[in-house]
């Protein structure tokens, strides 16, 4: 028997629409400019949204084509979040901080017809324009350098000239409405591609999830280029919350000066962000007495710093966790009701419970699903409306199970289902929230004259989370030290990416397989049986 109700389709177009009508001339939407903010009301959002929809029809985009930002969190990322996938085309979120051959490979790879280009990121997209043929068209907002961009337009130039209103399709809930790239293991980025049907349904996951409602004036500080901003910008839009976008600056000093100035209630971030900006609070006395509640996520959240935020900051700083592939909220770590406050602790820094539409399970090594005892330790799968079952135009049949996503994320879960994540089977370093690829770190030291074989893994920061460390077997004979081998790696990878930890060792410990045992090199550091020497200082 069928049900009686409506063939609704769920579209991010239901959701624009509904927050232009609702909060149209209440909430804004606030962008910050290092001394002062940008104001804008819901309904001049939408309106400008409008005229681009209309700009890009213009420049012949059609439903399904790829249309690209490259952009701080602002207004204009804003409107082209609600603009593209609105009008049938599908947004895709260029990560600032890849290197410029990833970002040229994602580009191709999308065939991306159209890049919406924040000035201050000109040179970032001046760099690669040459090597991205498919991409038609290049629209610049903002102020900037575009003397060596090549051909382009004004932002602000061709939505005026459009009409205010646009022409909204229907959509089918299962078209594609945003695509995101992940850094994998191995090989170059993969794509994941939201459906409007998953972004409706995460964005009620979120709303619950994050006890959200109108009144709350919203910090997004996790980038909009990172997994939608994990969705924050369309259910605040969805709810009407008044949105602060801090753009470019994401620096303690002046993000602290936003907050004080806008009065934040609510925001989200990785944990480099808020040990930085607790460390300038403290030291500089400054205002956060606005911020009530904080989600922190895409790294472990220290224990220490959601304590520091609730002692010195009143600030519940509560942990999630997720991925580019499950849009990415999987898991909210609250306490359940009833336990003791001196307990409470010990929940929240656990990774946390699954949110209503994600399944969760850990498995063995033989395939099999593991109790949930607390003990028993396995990789997390996940399964559920917004998660990705497939990634983009490759095949990547290992990193499926029978329908469930392989996170590559390792722990366990215990009988009430708190998920604590203890490893990663995934070879990849993750460092204030955005990722660095051991493998290529690996594979160009490995090309260094000096060196027999190196491995890379992540180790503990108290600033990035995590840094490389960089255990390097020399050939024979051979010499090279840190410095000599960071120099080496400069130009071939991201600044960022540089390994200030070096350890030289006679061989590398291995698995009974014949493969490196990061793990163990982990554990060695981990317990200072190993002699590391430390060059250079991190940078971003
Ligand atoms: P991304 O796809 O860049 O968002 O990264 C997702 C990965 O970040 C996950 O698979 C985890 O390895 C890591 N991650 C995210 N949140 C947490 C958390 N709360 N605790 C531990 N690791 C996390």
């Amino acid at each position: 028997m069928k049900s009686t109700m409506q063939p609704y389709q769920l579209t991010v177009t239901s959701l624009m629409h509904h927050g232009a009508r609702l909060f149209g001339g209440t909430s804004e939407v606030i962008t910050w400019r290092g001394d002062k903010a940008r104001h804008a009301t819901y309904a001049e959002v939408a309106e400008r949204a409008a005229r681009l929809a209309n700009a890009l029809c213009l420049m012949g985009v059609k439903p399904g084509d790829r249309v690209a930002t490259l952009a701080w969190n602002n207004q204009e990322h804003l409107e082209a979040y609600l603009a593209i996938p609105c009008m049938g085309a599908v947004l895709h979120t260029l990560n600032l901080r890849l290197t410029p051959q990833q970002l040229v490979h994602i580009v191709n790879d999308a065939k991306d017809k159209v890049i919406i280009v924040d000035g201050s990121l000109v040179p970032l997209l001046a760099a690669i324009r040459e090597h991205v043929p498919t991409v038609e068209h290049v629209i610049v907002f903002g102020e900037g350098d575009t003397g060596k961009l090549g051909d382009h337009v004004t932002y602000d130039d061709v939505i005026a000239a459009q009409p205010s209103t646009y022409d909204w399709p229907e959509i089918e809930e299962d078209s594609a409405a945003a695509m995101c790239y992940t850094t994998g293991t191995t090989g170059d980025p993969k794509g994941v591609v939201y459906s409007h049907r998953a972004i409706w349904l995460h964005c009620f996951g979120v709303w619950g999830a994050f006890r959200l409602d109108e009144r709350e004036r919203l910090l997004v500080i996790v980038p909009m280029f990172h997994v939608n901003a994990w969705g924050i910008p369309y259910v605040a839009w969805m709810l009407g919350c008044t949105l602060l976008l801090p753009d470019r600056f994401l620096q303690p000093e002046p993000l602290c000066a936003f907050i004080t100035a806008e009065r934040p209630t609510f925001t989200g971030g990785v944990p480099t962000i808020f040990t930085g900006m607790l460390q300038y609070a403290q030291a500089n006395n400054a205002d956060l007495s606005s911020i009530k509640r904080a989600i922190c996520g895409g790294s472990a959240v220290p224990r220490a710093l959601i304590e520091a935020f609730r002692d010195k900051l009143d600030i519940e700083l509560i942990q999630a966790w997720g991925m580019t592939e499950t849009s990415p909220i999987g898991c909210i770590a609250t306490p359940p009701p009833g336990v003791p406050v001196e307990e409470e602790m010990d929940w929240r820094s656990k990774t946390g419970r699954a949110v209503p539409g994600v399944d969760l399970r850990i498995v063995g090594d033989d395939g099999g699903e593991l109790p949930w005892d607390g003990r028993s330790v396995g990789e997390l799968e996940a399964r559920g409306p917004w998660i990705t079952g497939s990634y983009y135009g490759v095949e990547a049949p290992e990193r499926f199970h029978d329908g469930w996503l392989r996170t590559g994320d390792v722990g366990v879960i215990d009988s009430r289902g708190y998920l604590q994540i203890t490893d990663r089977s995934k070879d990849v370093i993750k460092s204030g929230g955005e990722w660095i690829s051991s493998v290529e770190l690996e594979n160009h030291l490995a090309a260094h004259p000096a060196v027999a074989e190196a491995a890379v893994v992540g180790v503990a920061d108290a600033k990035w989370e995590e840094r490389p460390l960089a255990a390097v077997v020399l050939r024979p004979g051979a010499e090279a030290g840190p410095e000599d081998l960071r120099n080496f790696l400069d130009g071939k990878v991201a600044r960022w990416w540089l390994p200030e930890r070096w350890t030289f060792v006679t061989e590398l410990p291995k698995t009974s397989v014949g493969k490196q045992d990061k793990k163990v090199i982990r554990q060695l550091y981990t317990d200072g049986k190993l002699d590391v020497q430390e060059v250079g200082k991190a940078a971003r």
